[in-house]
């Protein structure tokens, strides 16, 4: 067998315990179809960015650009602490033999182009990428980027890992 490339994953879809409300959203499909090619990377920006769990529920607020991170209740920025983490980040993953990344849809964090972006009264404006996402998507523009629930069409899937294997094979 080959060797497995390395891919990042949000930890939730790993089953860590890492999301706001102490749960996870482990994704048996993604390791059932991915798994046996992956060595899988997990990240939680949140958590890497010194945020606790449980936490408050954070939404991307667009009055800005780029957007803000904020708390749903206490209306908390905390996009600083946020960026700060992603800015020491990126540079640990260039380190690293990456390959592709999967992210959980819709998050704040992690979401790759479907998260909802808000207005300062809460209204849903538009959508857009999560921050994290938004730094690999610019840092790492040749690599696939995927959500786990485009991951289930097959020719997705596919293509995500086509793309994976070729880089993989472009950096051994
Ligand atoms: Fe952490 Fe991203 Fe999962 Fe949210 S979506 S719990 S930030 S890994």
């Amino acid at each position: 067998m080959q060797n497995k490339i390395k891919i990042v994953i949000s930890a939730c879809l790993l089953g860590k315990t890492v999301r706001y409300d102490g749960g996870h959203k482990f994704d048996r499909h993604l390791a059932a179809t991915l798994g046996q090619y992956a060595e899988w990377v997990p990240v939680c920006p949140e958590v890497g960015a010194g945020f606790s769990v449980p936490r408050e529920a954070m939404q991307l607020v667009r009055e800005t650009l780029p957007p803000r991170l904020v708390t749903i209740e206490s209306r908390q920025n905390r996009t600083e602490e946020f960026m700060r983490w992603i800015e020491k980040k990126i540079p640990q993953l260039e380190q690293e033999k990456i390959c592709g990344f999967i992210f959980k849809a819709r998050s704040p964090s992690c979401g790759v182009h479907d998260t909802p972006l808000y207005s300062t009264t809460g209204e849903v404006v538009g959508a857009g990428s999560g921050l994290f996402a938004e730094a690999v998507k610019r840092r790492f523009s040749s690599l696939p980027i995927e959500d786990e629930e485009r991951l289930r069409d097959s020719s997705i899937r596919e293509i995500f890992l086509e793309r994976a294997l070729h880089s993989s094979g472009t950096k051994t």
